[in-house]
């Protein structure tokens, strides 16, 4: 069907008016949209809402203990904001291997999230940050949110926990604590304009040569964005030497569910996964 209506709400309870009829297709930066929509993948809806002009999106700030990132938030505002540089190093990390410039300068936050592709850039870092999502509906009148776990969101690939009729307003990201190092590693066979074959997030507060509060994260190993929760366990606490490392990594290998497809084979996904992963673990160690 062709795009019959189309909207650009400049306040957010007048975007989520128009969501509640269901029938509408969100757009923020378009770089996935709109080449998905012109190559046949993705059928525009009856009514196109332009979520730009709605200044409740927007905004990178310090609330209590966390930060709140607005979804409209472009790739390269992320890498420009100081309290992402300062805070969330991991995150800032992704965004410069994301793309090109010419799409970091258009790509939101929001719509890397929502589009819920297993290989996603920012998704990794922002597990291993442990994020929530902000979601507004307007269900009576009034509007109303809810935050879920990033983990929780996504539900199989390109699909999410949000409802038709919301908008995803904000990431919110805990400020990690003292002595928290975070590594981001992405693979892909070109240098530009990749989409990962793997990425991996890796976090922890380190004491000596030990991580506590460990998360592990992989991307474009499985149906959806993952942490890995073995992984996870078998490095909390764990002295790393060569030793720890290859073991850990070798719990990574067995936890990830890679598939064959066009850009490598699920082998090979899974020997990267086991190499990188004992090499950021060496990394993380001599941090
Ligand atoms: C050439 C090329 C290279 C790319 N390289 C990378 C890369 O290196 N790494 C990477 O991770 N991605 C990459 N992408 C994918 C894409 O650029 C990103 O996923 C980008 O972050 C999408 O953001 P957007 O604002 O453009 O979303 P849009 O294209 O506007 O929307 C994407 C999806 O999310 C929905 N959506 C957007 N915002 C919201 C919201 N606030 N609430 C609810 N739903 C929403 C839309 O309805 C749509 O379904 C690439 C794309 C292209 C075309």
């Amino acid at each position: 069907m062709a795009v019959e209506e189309y909207w650009a709400p400049t306040a957010l309870s007048a975007a989520l008016a128009h969501l509640r009829g269901g029938d509408v297709t969100i757009l923020a930066g378009g770089t996935d949209l709109m080449p998905q929509s012109h190559a046949g993948r993705v059928t525009l809806k009856h009514g196109l809402l332009n979520i730009q002009h709605v200044p409740e999106l927007r905004g990178i700030e310090r609330d209590g203990a966390s930060v709140r990132i607005g979804a409209l938030c472009t790739i390269s505002e992320l890498m420009r904001d100081p309290l992402i540089g300062t805070h969330f190093g991991i995150l800032a990390e992704a965004c410069d291997h994301f793309a090109s410039d010419q799409l970091r300068n258009a790509a939101t936050i929001g719509g890397n999230v929502c589009n819920a592709s297993p290989a996603g850039d920012t998704l990794p870092p922002l597990l291993v940050l442990d994020a929530e999502v902000e979601l507004a509906s307007r269900p009576n009148g009034r509007v109303e949110t809810r935050r879920v776990p990033l983990g929780e969101f996504f539900v199989g690939p390109g699909r999410t926990a949000r409802l038709p009729s919301e908008l995803l307003c904000a990431l919110w990201v805990p400020v990690p604590p003292v002595g928290f190092v975070g590594r981001f590693f992405k693979f892909g066979t070109r240098p530009a304009l990749d989409i990962a074959v793997i990425a991996i997030g890796i976090g922890g507060v380190r004491t000596g040569r030990s991580l506590t509060r460990a998360r592990v994260a992989y991307g474009a190993v499985a149906p959806v964005p993952m942490r890995a929760r073995k992984t996870e366990g078998a490095l909390e606490g764990t002295a790393l030497d060569a030793a720890a490392s290859a073991r850990i990594a070798a719990v990574a290998r067995d936890e990830v569910r890679p598939i064959d497809d066009v850009r490598a084979s699920a082998w090979y996904r899974r020997e990267l996964v086991f190499n990188m992963t004992r090499r950021m673990l060496d990394d993380v160690a001599e941090a």
